[in-house]
Parts: C-alpha cells; sequence; structure tokens
C-alpha cells in the first residue's frame, strides 16, 4: 500500500492555493495574450519583477478563515463560519467578489444567513473550499454536506455550490495519489462529478456536462482550451462580450473550476509548471490561480514544492501552522 504523508499534503493544498493567488494577482483582469506579450519565460518575468508578486488576495484570506473555522470547531460549525467570515472584513478584503462582499456585510449587520446570502454564482465560495476538501477527505459524505452549508453561506446560486463541491472532492481524492503514478483520467472525473451527478438542480447536470468536455478536450492546447471553456455556463447579465474568444476566464463558478481543472491536468510535469500555467490563465487569474494551486499542492505535496514559491507567499509560516494545526484536528477526529 502507498504511503500518504498527509500532513505534507495538507500543507502543500494551503500553500498551493496561496502560491497561485499570489501569482496570479498581478494578472487579474488580462487576457492571457496580454499577459503571455510580457514575457517569454515567465520565472525570467517573475525574478525581475518581485515587487508585482508581493500579496496574496480574497482568495487565500478566506481560505485560512476556512481554515481557523474549521480548527476552532473540529469540524463544520456554523456560528464559527459566520465569525470568521466576519472577521475577513477587517483583514481588509483584497480584490473581493461582489457576492462574498454583500453576504459577509449582511452577516455582521446581524442578518441570518438564509437572507444575507447573495445568488451570486461568482467562484468566491469554490475559491475558499480546500480546507473542507482535506479534512473531511476520509468522510465523503460529510464533505459535500458541509461544503453545501459553507456555500449557501454566502451564496445562494446553485452554480456556487456544484463548483465547491467538486473542488472540495477534487482535493479529497487527489491527496490520495501520489505524482510518482500518473492520475486516472477517467475515474478522477467520474469520482469528482458524482456528488453532483443526476441532481434535481440544472446548474449541477450542467457542471457535469462542461467538465465531461473539459475530458474530452485534454489534447487540445492550453490556450483552446481557455478559449473553449472561459466563459462556460455564464449567462447573461454575467457574460462579457468583449472576451468572447479570448482566454479570459470569466468570475463565475462554472467557468473558473473548469478552466483550473483544464489547466491544472495539462500541467502536471512539476507543481512549478502547473502553477505559472494557472496563474497566467487571463480573466480572474489570482482564483484560478488558488483553486488550481489548492489541487497541484494536493497532488504535489509540499515536498514537491520548491522553497522560492514557498518565500513568494506573505506569511507562509502561518500558513504553514494552520495546515499543521488543522492536519491535528483531522488526525484526532479520524485517526
Ligand atoms: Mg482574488
Amino acid at each position: 500500500m502507498r504511503f500518504i504523508d498527509y500532513l505534507d499534503k495538507f500543507s502543500g493544498t494551503l500553500l498551493g492555493v496561496s502560491i497561485g493567488d499570489t501569482l496570479g494577482h498581478p494578472f487579474e483582469g488580462m487576457i492571457r495574450e496580454e499577459i503571455y506579450a510580457k514575457f517569454t519565460i515567465f520565472e525570467d518575468y517573475l525574478n525581475k519583477h518581485k515587487h508585482l508578486f508581493n500579496t496574496y488576495t480574497d482568495d487565500t484570506q478566506l481560505t485560512i478563515h476556512t481554515t481557523q473555522a474549521l480548527i476552532q470547531g473540529s469540524g463544520f460549525n456554523l456560528d464559527n463560519f459566520i465569525r470568521e467570515y466576519i472577521a475577513w472584513l477587517d483583514d481588509p478584503p483584497i480584490g473581493p467578489g461582489f457576492g462574498c462582499i454583500s453576504s459577509i456585510k449582511k452577516l455582521r449587520y446581524g442578518i441570518p444567513w438564509e437572507n444575507a446570502a447573495s445568488n451570486s454564482g461568482g467562484n468566491g465560495t469554490a475559491m475558499r473550499i480546500s480546507p473542507l476538501g482535506l479534512f473531511y477527505c476520509k468522510d465523503i459524505t460529510n464533505l459535500c454536506d458541509t461544503v453545501l452549508k459553507t456555500s449557501q453561506l454566502t451564496h445562494s446560486h446553485p452554480a456556487a455550490s456544484a463548483g465547491a463541491i467538486v473542488i472540495a472532492r477534487a482535493i479529497a481524492y487527489l491527496i490520495e495519489l501520489t505524482p510518482e503514478t500518473s492520475i486516472p483520467i477517467d475515474r478522477f472525473f467520474t469520482t469528482i462529478t458524482s456528488p453532483i451527478l443526476d441532481s434535481n438542480e440544472p446548474i449541477w447536470n450542467e457542471l457535469v456536462e462542461i467538465l465531461d468536455k473539459v475530458k474530452q478536450n485534454l489534447n487540445i492546447p492550453i490556450e483552446a482550451g481557455l478559449i473553449k471553456f472561459s466563459q462556460a455556463g455564464v449567462r447573461s447579465p454575467y457574460f462579457i462580450e468583449q472576451y468572447l474568444g479570448k482566454a479570459f476566464v470569466h468570475p463565475y463558478t462554472l467557468s473558473t473550476v473548469a478552466c483550473a481543472i483544464f489547466i491544472f491536468l495539462k500541467s502536471l510535469s512539476s507543481f512549478k509548471d502547473c502553477l505559472y500555467s494557472l496563474a497566467t490563465a487571463g480573466g480572474d487569474s489570482d482564483t484560478v490561480g488558488a483553486i488550481g494551486g489548492g489541487l497541484a499542492g494536493a497532488y504535489f505535496g509540499l515536498k514537491n514544492i520548491p522553497e522560492d514559491l514557498v518565500k513568494i507567499v506573505k506569511g507562509s509560516k502561518r500558513i504553514l501552522k494552520l495546515s499543521s494545526d488543522l492536519y491535528n484536528k483531522f488526525k484526532e477526529r479520524y485517526g
């Protein structure tokens, strides 16, 4: 049997989120071809412009608060989650999405979460969900239930919960693998879509169909795939016509999740290559970096993350400490 170092995987995942977010942040809102016009080799650009990669954003902030809430409650506890998300307002938020900030401000005013949640299908819940994929990796029924509750705290739209469930399930699946063996592609897609399969919710079914197309298109180049998927599932009034036919990942959950998974699976030669590809996706680059970075970190583990990328993250020691605290709670509960 393969030995899995879960602490290494927990640390790799949370650090992966923050590295992808930090690397993608300077490229948020740019078309992919504009980003690639800036350099021939990404690493040279990174080394020359370190000052641009000086912070993570809301994706990592909310992942940290989600982790803290899980640690405090040794699992999901509604009050802890609400308190942690409200505390995020004092961080203060960096580059927040409208769905998140509007609902969390309502929570702060004491409005019950059922009324506070925004009817947004934005990617704000998928970006923060990886700690639940870690903590509940041995308990998939609870994983799906708690991800749904966590997502609905701020986003009542089914697109948001569909993407959050898929990403958390993917994290739970990937930490059981090691980069020494390849990812069984059919099994990967079957596993991550199984919790949202055959649902009464049309948007959950739509994400299953989009992910099936991602699987069928893993042989096309990244640029072509991003043109295909970067507005997947997006509808008016969120559709941005000027970016049609461009690699510009729309900050909608279905499109962001599809693109992050597509790039991740296309870039498995190393953690570094994977993160460089994710963070330069175009459009919502920091969130593609954060979501895909979590997947990459779960798969590669901390031991395969180069030291220079760990160092780029502001407060990386704090994130490593939180990873280890979350791991200890996981060990206490699941042995
Ligand atoms: Mg962000």
